[in-house]
């Protein structure tokens, strides 16, 4: 392996923020050599400027580290890890890829423009392909790569191995933790002893993620997939980890056991990244599973577990939001992008 690969993370004072930095510390090929945030926090000590809310200690690496202002040219590092608001972020993700930085990001902003892959690399790693089109198209030096919404990327891993027998349709109704929408997100009287039938734009983006994350890449552009997907989003008041009830539709008609199997099967074997788990997908045989407090860590925080599988087909699926749907999920991105010598 060459050096270390210097990281920087864009928003790194917030909830995502802070995954990135848990997930960097002691990281064997990145190190945190820059962090910034708005001008409310830049200039400051990261410890000062973030509130840190993680279970565990915040890394010594970053306590006395001063927070730089979203600027390329304030930023030393070779890659940059984006925990933005989608509204900035459009603008300055562009600005730093122009710059020649590689751009892993986990706002919306450029999920799904044509030239910006969205991947999972357990699902459509031969996406990365369109970074060789972003560039030629937008003459940068760097790049973007995005992933997808924290629920998508909890149900996409178990639609793959479903593909192999003919999936038509797929109806999903999430239960989604109050992590997922930032420390200040929900109020605690709004969400204490409830449900919230309602999560602004993730019903749209669990119907339109999917069908490009599952679509063919064919060497300029990525066909999507040809599957009718419908999505009903709830917020529970669960801390982390989000749940979704998943129907699937085969043209196949397959039996529970031989989903089961599939699900058992799918080793897509990336080739030993440090954030890769040793199961993409667990799958658990008790009625009562999975369970976000039980089973939102498998993996490291990285493995979705599956269960009640039954005819229909009707299964659950269950990961941790902030790291398999958030932090977790940009540096797998990333690693990959180092073993295909593309960082
Ligand atoms: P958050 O807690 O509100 O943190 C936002 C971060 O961006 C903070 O570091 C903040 O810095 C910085 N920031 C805000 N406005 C800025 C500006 N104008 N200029 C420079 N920096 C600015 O948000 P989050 O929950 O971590 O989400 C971050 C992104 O990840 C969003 O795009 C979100 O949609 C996406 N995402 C979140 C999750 C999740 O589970 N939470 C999952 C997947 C994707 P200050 O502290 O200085 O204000």
């Amino acid at each position: 392996m060459p050096e270390t690969i210097r990281a920087g993370i864009l928003g790194a004072t917030g909830a995502v923020g802070q995954r990135f930095v848990q997930a960097l510390e002691n990281h064997p090929w990145f190190e945190i050599t820059c962090l910034a945030a708005s001008e409310k926090s830049a200039g400051k000590k990261y410890a000062k400027a973030a509130n840190w809310r993680l279970e565990s200690k915040m890394p010594d690496l970053v306590t006395d580290m001063e927070i730089v202002p979203v600027d390329p040219k304030k930023v030393d590092a070779d890659v940059v890890f984006s925990a933005l608001p989608s509204s900035f972020a459009k603008t300055v993700e562009a600005e730093f890829a122009k710059e020649g930085f590689v751009v892993a990001s986990n706002a919306s902003a450029y999920r799904m423009e044509k030239d910006v892959p969205l991947v999972v690399p357990e699902v459509n790693a031969d996406h990365l392909g369109l970074i060789d089109v972003q560039q030629d198209k937008r003459g940068w030096d760097g790049y973007i790569v995005t992933n997808p919404n924290c629920s998508t990327i909890i149900m996409v891993p178990t639609l793959k191995p479903l593909m192999q027998f003919g999936l038509e349709s797929v109806h999903v109704a999430t239960m989604q933790a109050v992590s997922g929408a930032g420390y200040d997100g929900v109020a605690s009287m709004a969400i204490l002893d409830n449900i919230i039938p309602y999560i602004g734009g993730e019903e749209e983006k669990m119907e339109t993620e999917p069908l490009k994350l599952l679509g063919e890449f064919d060497g300029s552009e990525v066909i999507p997939a040809d599957i009718n997907i419908s999505a009903s989003c709830n917020r529970v008041p669960v801390m982390d980890g989000h749940t979704a009830a998943i129907w699937a539709k085969m043209t196949d008609n397959p039996t529970p056991e031989q989903v089961r199997q599939a699900f058992l099967n799918f080793n897509p074997n990336l080739g030993d990244l440090p954030t890769e788990p040793e199961q993409v997908l667990i799958v658990r045989d008790e009625q009562d599973r999975p369970q976000p407090r039980l089973d939102r860590n498998m993996g490291k925080g990285m493995s979705i577990t599956v269960g009640r599988i039954r005819e229909g087909i009707r299964y659950m699926a269950m990961g941790h939001n902030t790291v398999r749907g958030a932090a977790g999920a940009s540096v797998l991105n990333a690693e990959l992008l180092h073993k295909m010598g593309k960082l």
